[in-house]
């Protein structure tokens, strides 16, 4: 149970800026990227990041998250601002080598413990046009990202999600990271803030259970062998 946040549900968007999509050499989506990462995934300030055992590449995404404020349905993108109460630091750590491996994401993204969140602060008492966020991994900065660099701002978001889905007050929404995302090793500390909002700092660790993918070599669904944590198995940036 996270200490300030019981969401139905969680939105995430993918490649939702413009630098990072042509970092990565793609074109920026015509429309909104969205997938879901479940309520079980989240963990508060201080809480360990737990590595699954044989998992591969596994990424910080520094992100900026909002909580939805009022039950939206069919929101016009003129409006979106007025379904959302609170900002937050948000982190969607995602399992890169099973992103990759996977047609879907349910799985990278979904391990407990991939959705630290800070505490949320009200939009009321911030500006809005100057939210910003950055990445830090043991204290050097990684990602820097500022809301007017979105394809897709919040409002946009909403507008777009709610047609496809209610959004529920407590429901929150993730608009995706920038350009920077890196791999996390055991012992790293990452922290995601909000100028003039606050912080989400956590430790990584290793986490229980057996390995994903054992020494007699099982492979992915797409046949791509999975490699062990560390510099030898990394290469590129994320995909969103
Ligand atoms: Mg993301």
């Amino acid at each position: 149970m996270h200490p300030h946040l019981a969401p139905g549900k969680i939105v995430c968007v993918g490649r939702n800026y413009v630098a990072h999509a042509r970092e990565l050499g793609g074109e920026v989506p015509k429309e909104p990227l969205i997938f879901l990462k479940p309520t079980t995934s989240l963990i508060a300030d201080g809480e360990a990041i737990l590595l699954p055992p044989g998992i591969g590449r596994v990424d910080f995404e520094g992100e900026l998250a909002f909580v939805v404020g009022r039950r939206a349905r069919f929101v016009k993108e003129g409006e979106g601002w007025n379904f959302l109460s609170h900002v937050l630091p948000a982190n969607d750590v995602t399992a890169r080598q099973v992103q990759r491996a996977d047609d879907q994401w349910t799985r990278a993204k979904g391990f407990d413990t991939f959705c630290p969140v800070g505490a949320p602060v009200s939009l009321e008492e911030v500006d809005r046009a100057s939210l910003q966020l950055e990445t830090q991994v043991n204290g050097k900065t990684r990602q820097v990202g500022h809301m007017d660099e979105m394809a897709f701002p919040p409002p946009v978001l909403v507008a777009y999600i709610s047609r496809i889905m209610t959004l529920e007050p407590g429901d929150l929404i993730l608009s995706g990271t920038p350009e920077g995302v890196g791999p996390l090793v055991p012992w790293d500390e990452v922290t995601v803030s909000i100028p003039g909002v606050g912080a989400v700092r956590n430790p990584v660790r290793a986490g229980p259970g057996a390995p994903w993918f054992s020494s007699s070599g099982r492979e992915s669904r797409k046949g791509e062998a999975f490699s062990p944590p560390g510099p030898a198995g990394l290469s590129g940036r994320g995909e969103e």
